[in-house]
């Protein structure tokens, strides 16, 4: 059965809007992936580790009848085509693929942790899912939007700009 899947894509080396669009060129090539949606474009200061370039940041919404894992594996080879070096945690990199949300399921392992863990403290996730995705209700029984005024209430906008 398809599911509707929200992925986050965030790029901060080189021509950071030429890889997050082929990231997007490449995901659609995969075989049981349409691309549904994308978020415009967000330049964001970088989280948990500040001291590295702005990224760009874009949400994109998929369906999909490839399993959670193995959706997590294609996207893993992708960044790894596009270059990616696995080194400093929350470090630079030239495109970072995650799973945000994968239909209804919650998943909780070593590999794979869905809804992603930290998507309801990170701006510059909430905003681009919000923009594509207004109504959507997460899976505590929140909106979107309540979990988004709350962060930017605490935090203020000023880590995001949409470009
Ligand atoms: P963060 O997960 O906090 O955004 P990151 O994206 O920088 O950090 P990575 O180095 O890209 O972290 O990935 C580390 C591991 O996270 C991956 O090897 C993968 O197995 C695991 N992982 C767990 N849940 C997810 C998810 N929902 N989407 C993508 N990777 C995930
Ligand atoms: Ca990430
Ligand atoms: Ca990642």
């Amino acid at each position: 059965m398809q599911q509707t899947s929200y992925i986050s894509l965030g790029s901060n080396i080189g021509d950071k809007i030429e890889n997050l669009n082929k990231s997007i060129s490449e995901i659609s090539k995969i075989n049981g992936v349409d691309i549904t949606n994308c978020s415009s474009l967000y330049i964001t200061k970088p989280w948990g580790k500040t001291d590295q370039d702005d990224f760009i940041n874009q949400v994109i919404e998929i369906k999909t009848d490839i399993k959670p894992l193995k959706l997590l594996y294609k996207f893993q080879n992708i960044e790894i085509n596009m270059g990616r070096q696995r080194s400093i945690k929350w470090g630079p990199r030239i495109i970072d693929i995650d799973i945000l949300l994968y239909g209804e399921q919650s998943i909780d392992s070593e590999e794979l942790k869905v809804p992603h863990p930290l998507m309801l403290k990170r701006l510059f996730v909430l905003y681009p899912l919000w923009e594509i995705a207004p109504e959507l209700i997460l899976p505590n029984g929140t909106r979107i939007k309540e979990v988004l005024d709350r962060v930017l209430t605490r935090e203020g906008g000023n880590s995001i700009t949409k470009i």
